[in-house]
């Protein structure tokens, strides 16, 4: 199902080159290739990906060009090409033909059948002229033709993360595959798992706020907001359950000065990357529940400075101080439900809106299935659709 997306850029389409690419060429041709995706119907961002990934795969000038003489076109000692001219499998008929129908445009078109073929289809007589796949508007159209014939299985390829097999849908072989796989990974956006070394659960915000707009909507947490509760830090989702909020605004207001939080509400997934990082001991992480047990995926517990100070206040309110071995860290003990089996049931719920393909089953359940596809969701939460 095609996507309300913006073309990309040709800055966006300079990020997925190296640096050695010709700025000057994505500048011109680009447009040209955006173009003719539109006009077939491929336009989004997946198949504008692939059209990139194959330029790349072919020559990283991103320029329509012939290919070159070299020993698997050519003998040694025979005349250019020749070795395709008998190539019966691509509709070659003998001397002059391997030349005439070399490997030209962002495609590399090779052999008389194929000229013959995607000439007609795209209204060119590629036979009588086929020097014409190398002009900009022409080989823009055959390589957008070129993969709209392999729509289907070029995007259940993308889509199931079988690089190699979308490099032979269009290659037939492998030639490029690193080329193709870099510009197909720079281009896609960050996912979960990639964003694990930033250290940082708001680098999934996105994701995980929609969630959470599935648990708000249901009135199961409310948002803490008061003169003299600070949150610190990007990963703090400001959210706790109604009377856990409550209590510690009382707490707040009896003490009469700033309480700063660390970290209130954490999703499943957020969960997910702290436990892995203290498991892997990065990020300065000593221990953390996996998902989704901890308090903080039910919006019943808070990180805060100062735990000292405030133990006396927040404990005539409902909150239990943890202990030495997390001291920052207090618990709503005086009610409250789970949430976590409900948080990772939105995320089931929301992954299988977008993967009706790859579902989970909507158990509400932590388990590989859903940590694997929390690792694959993107990290700015999923597109909305059309
Ligand atoms: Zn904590």
């Amino acid at each position: 199902m095609a996507q309300a997306q913006q073309p990309l850029t040709a800055t966006e389409v300079s990020a997925l080159f190296p640096a050695a690419t010709p700025r000057s060429n994505i500048a011109r041709y680009w447009p040209y290739i955006s173009s003719a995706l539109a006009e077939e119907g491929i336009g989004d961002r997946a198949m504008a990906l692939l059209a990139l990934a194959t330029i790349r795969a072919e020559s990283e000038g991103f320029e329509p060009i012939d290919e070159h003489p070299s020993a698997w076109n050519t003998a040694p000692g025979g005349h250019p090409y020749g070795l395709y001219d008998e190539r019966r499998d691509l509709g070659n008929l003998g001397s002059g033909d391997g030349e005439a129908f070399r490997g030209r445009g962002f495609v590399q078109l090779t052999g008389r059948d194929n000229y013959a073929r995607y000439g007609e289809q795209i209204g060119v007589d590629l036979l009588k002229r086929p020097d014409l796949a190398n002009e900009p508007e022409v080989a823009a159209h055959l390589l957008a033709r070129f993969l709209k014939e392999r729509e289907a299985p070029l995007r259940h390829a993308l889509a199931s993360d079988n690089l190699a097999a979308a490099r032979r849908l269009v290659n037939g072989g492998q030639h490029g595959l690193n080329r193709f796989s870099d510009t197909i990974r720079r281009g896609q956006p960050a996912s979960v798992a990639s964003t694990r070394s930033t250290c940082d659960t708001g680098a999934i915000a996105g994701l995980s706020q929609q969630v959470l707009d599935r648990l708000e909507t249901q009135g199961a947490l409310v948002a803490v907001a008061h003169p003299l509760i600070q949150l610190e830090g990007a990963h703090n989702n400001a959210w706790l359950q109604p009377q856990a909020a409550k209590a510690l605004i009382a707490a707040v207001e009896e003490r009469g000065e700033p309480l700063v939080i660390n970290s209130a509400l954490r999703t499943p997934m957020q969960q997910h990357l702290i436990h892995q990082q203290a498991q892997r001991s990065e990020c300065g992480i000593q221990a953390a529940a996996p998902p989704p047990f901890s308090n903080h995926n039910s919006g019943l517990a808070i990180d805060i400075e100062d735990a000292s100070g405030w133990r006396p206040y927040l404990e005539r309110h409902g909150w239990q101080w943890l202990g030495a071995w997390d001291p920052m860290h207090f618990d709503y003990a005086a009610g409250g439900v789970d949430l976590g089996g409900a948080q990772v049931l939105a995320f089931q719920q929301l992954w299988n809106e977008h993967n009706p393909k790859a579902p989970l089953v909507e158990d509400g359940l932590w388990g590989p299935a859903t940590a694997a596809a929390v690792e694959r969701s993107p990290a700015a939460g999923f597109p909305s659709k059309a």
